[in-house]
């Protein structure tokens, strides 16, 4: 292989917004370093980051005092800012969570609880009458009316955070098309491998998503539990049926899960896009029915969480999977929200995966993990709302990173 080529003070591994948002928050501390930030794909934001909802989620479900619901409230304020100061895409449109029942409409008073604990301004539980007033299609018992929620094109956000940081140090690199194979430490410093390239970091922060655990393990680290793949599909609606959706509405969320059921979102470029479901995967970026990968399988197959997972949820799992093979079936769900969608109002449209940490005991982590280690600091666990609270991350990590630069 080739020597090694050039030296940073820090290499960040993954290009998505939150490896961008934490490089992006360190450069602005230190404009003197130099960064390097080693992206696999051929641009940056191609996968969780480029294929999410689109949502700047207000912190409305996350559990008080979780990182989760802290990084969210702070990280959707600065992010409204940023958007604002650096002029993309975006519009605070608010949503509706949506009870389509009375015994559905029990839980709403908790929720709003919630919200307001976590710092949620204005939210406001409607009757049927009101709902039909935001969203004149929908019909529901009552709704949690949430002003600040609102809706903004990631993939630009991601990309700005990569020109200022160029701006900011002219030096920075970000390469694409670098998929980290290797990484091994020396005393003061640690030596990246790509595919044909070898680099040295005083420091070295992993944001790698869906990959997040393999690279831990390949830096050392013992996780006690393993990143799986849940995929989620999109249909969108037709020209002819858009009318019936002003803005985003979300049914009230099954709190046994970590997922927040399938809603309907007007996109940033216009579209209506209702979903995602969620479907476990055996290949992690895999974005279609059939996609599989032999490694993926076999990693997730020898896993006694994946087990256990199968086994604790096997009800919620089948359902989805019928929801994913059945146009009819994932129709019926969406007209619980709005009955007069008509099978010819919906087409497929795109899928994401997200990455989600699961423990042995077959639960899914929801909290934000980050864990530090020698020269390494490693996002392990950044599932939703990580792109909006994506700043808010970003300058954990960078505190982290100072702790040991210093
Ligand atoms: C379907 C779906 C809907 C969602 N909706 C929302 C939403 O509306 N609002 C919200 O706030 N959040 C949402 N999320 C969650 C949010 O998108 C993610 O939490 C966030 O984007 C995570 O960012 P990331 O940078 O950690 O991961 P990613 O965006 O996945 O970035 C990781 C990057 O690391 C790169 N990488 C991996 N391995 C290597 C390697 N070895 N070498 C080099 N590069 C590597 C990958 O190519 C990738 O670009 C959603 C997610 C999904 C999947």
């Amino acid at each position: 292989m080739n020597n090694i080529e050039k030296t940073y003070d820090l290499i960040v591994i993954g290009g998505g917004l939150v490896g961008l948002a934490s490089a992006y928050k360190i450069q602005k501390k230190m404009p003197q370093i130099k960064i390097l930030i080693l992206e696999k794909e051929k641009e940056l934001a191609l996968h969780q980051s480029g294929r999410n909802s689109g949502v700047l989620h207000s912190g409305l479900y996350y559990k008080p005092e979780s990182y989760r619901a802290k990084n969210c409230v702070a990280g959707r304020r600065e992010l409204v800012d940023f958007a604002k100061k650096h002029q993309i895409n975006h519009e605070v449109c608010g949503k509706l969570v949506v009870a389509k029942n009375e015994k559905e409409s029990l839980a709403l008073p908790a929720l709003l609880k919630r919200g307001r604990n976590n710092g949620l301004e204005n939210l406001e539980i409607i009757d049927a009458k009101k709902i039909q007033e935001i969203e004149p299609f929908v019909r529901g018992f009552s709704a949690i009316w949430v002003p600040e929620t609102g809706i903004i094109d990631y993939r630009a956000v991601a990309n700005k955070f990569a020109s200022l940081i160029k701006k900011i140090n002219s030096e920075s690199e970000i390469l694409t098309n670098s998929q980290v194979l290797k990484i091994t430490h020396r005393s003061n410093n640690s030596i990246i491998h790509t595919q044909n390239r070898i680099f040295t970091g005083s420091k070295i922060i992993s944001c790698a998503g869906l990959f997040s655990d393999r690279l831990a393990k390949e830096d050392g680290l013992k996780l006690d539990f393993k990143i799986v793949g849940f995929r989620g599909d999109y249909y969108t609606l037709t020209e002819k049926a858009k009318h019936k959706v002003n803005n985003i509405i979300y049914p009230v969320p099954n709190p046994e899960f970590p997922f927040l059921g399938v809603h309907f979102t007007r996109m940033i470029n216009g579209e209506i896009e209702c979903g995602p479901n969620a479907v476990f995967t055996f290949k992690r970026e895999g974005y279609n029915k059939m996609s599989f990968s032999l490694q993926d399988t076999l990693d997730s197959l020898t896993y006694i969480g994946t087990w256990k997972l199968f086994i604790n949820h096997w009800q919620f799992g089948l359902k989805e999977m019928v929801k994913a093979s059945s146009k009819n079936v994932f129709l019926k769900h969406l007209q619980q929200l709005i009955p007069s969608l008509e099978t010819s109002d919906i087409e497929s449209g795109r899928s994401g995966v997200r990455a989600m940490a699961l423990g042995r005991d077959g639960e899914i982590i929801e909290d934000f993990q980050i864990i530090t280690k020698g020269n390494s600091i490693h996002v392990l666990n950044a599932p939703s709302p990580a792109a909006t609270a994506c700043l808010s991350i970003g300058e954990r990590v960078a505190l982290e990173f100072l702790k040991k630069y210093n």
